[in-house]
This record gives C-alpha cells, structure tokens and sequence, in this order.
C-alpha cells in the first residue's frame, strides 16, 4: 500500500474538498503518517473517512473531524496548546507541527503509554503526555492559547475555560452522550467569552470529574 498517496487523497476527497481552507493544517494533515498510529492490523485502513478502533473501546477520530476542530483553532506556531485524550497521540502530533508546544491528557495509562512511545518515533519532540482527568486540565502549564478536547462533554469544563489565554480558543464537541456538537469558545476578557457552533459529530464520552461518570 502506498501510504504517501492515500495520505494526500484523505487531504484532497475529505478535508479540502469538504471546506478546511487552511493550508498549514493541510499540510499538517499531509505529513503526519497516521497509519503509525494504528496497529499493524488497521493500517490499510488508516486513511480512510472514518473514526477507527485504538484499543480500551476508544477511537482515533475521523480525518475530517481532526482538519476541522485544527482548523477551528486558529493557530499561526506560535500557541501552547492543551489537548485532553490523547488516545492514539494522532492529534498531538497535528498540533506538534502547527503550535510551539503540546500538552496532553489522557485517562487511560495504556493509551498514553503506547502515544508517547510513537510520539518519540517521530519528529515531535514538543508534545508532553499526562495521564489524568484531563476535565481538570492541566494548570501548571497554563494559560493555554487553544484548547482542544476530542472527547464528548455533557457541558464545557469550568477548568479548561479559567486555564484558556485571553484571545485563546477552546473546541470541544458538547451534547448527549449519543450526539453533540462542535462548540467553539473564545475568551474576550477574564470571565467573557463569545460561543460560535459548528459541526455535529459523534464522540466517545469525556469521563471525568466535569465530565460523564464512568
Ligand atoms: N485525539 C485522539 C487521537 O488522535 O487518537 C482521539 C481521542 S478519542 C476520540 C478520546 C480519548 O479521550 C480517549 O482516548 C479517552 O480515553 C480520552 N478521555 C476521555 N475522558 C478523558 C478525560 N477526562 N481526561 C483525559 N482523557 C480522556
């Protein structure tokens, strides 16, 4: 399988042709080798137009959803980002070419370690992952230019939005367990922030203290 062409495929017939103008994320989009993320078994698979399994009844998420929440955040490489669930470490290591630096929570002790060991493997030395109730974020290193969560809230965790710099953004999905919604905040003062909404989407819950229950 010839893993370059099917990547710049995934970039042209699902993330270009579907609206994602920005041309840094696209070319993130195109150099990161998503298929490393996967096991062996569903790499033929890794560029196709659809979450895929990771192990522990977790995904990585859809290409297109991954181009258009990295899209939404507006970044110019300059940004500390916080992303909460890690998972494969796929995402961290879009944000690794397009921010400064990267910080990641994920709950599950597995997933984190197999993410930072092909996060080693490649280019991307700038992601640092935590394990932890990523709900709380991670304050030490805050503020946050942009905050991504790509697991599904109830609501948007308090924490995360006291951890976002002023002029920062926070993309998040937020509904029902079974539906939610891309929601964007921007911080416009200390405590304002301005709401935009965005595409409908299905994640796996975010679990934790300002999250679901197990
Ligand atoms: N960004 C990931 C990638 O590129 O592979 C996909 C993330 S997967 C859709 C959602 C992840 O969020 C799961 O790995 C899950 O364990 C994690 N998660 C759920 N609740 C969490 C929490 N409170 N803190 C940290 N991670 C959490």
């Amino acid at each position: 399988m010839n893993f370059d062409q099917a990547r710049r495929e995934m970039v042209s017939r699902q993330i270009a042709a579907r609206g994602v103008r920005d041309q840094r994320v696209l070319a993130a989009l195109e150099q990161v080798p998503r298929h490393l993320f996967l096991s062996e078994i569903q790499q033929a698979a890794a560029y196709g137009d659809h979450p895929l399994p990771i192990g522990e009844g977790q995904t990585i998420s859809q290409p297109f959803m991954v181009a258009s929440m990295t899209e939404a955040l507006g970044l110019t490489g300059s940004e500390k980002i916080l992303e909460i669930g890690t998972g494969s470490g796929y995402q961290a290591a879009v944000l690794a070419v397009l921010a400064r630096q990267v910080v990641s929570i994920e709950r599950i002790l597995s997933l984190a370690e197999k993410a930072r060991a092909r996060l080693k493997s490649l280019p991307a030395d700038n992601v640092v992952v935590h394990v932890g109730d990523g709900t709380l974020g991670w304050p030490d290193s805050g503020p946050y230019q942009g905050i991504m969560v790509t697991a599904g809230a109830p609501a948007t965790p308090k924490p995360l939005l006291a951890q976002l710099d002023i002029g920062g953004r926070l993309v998040i999905p937020v509904g029902s367990r079974s539906s939610q919604v891309i929601e964007i905040h921007t911080k416009t003062g200390i405590d304002s922030y301005s709401i935009r909404k965005d595409t409908a989407c299905r994640f796996v819950d975010l679990i934790g203290r300002h999250g679901w229950e197990c």
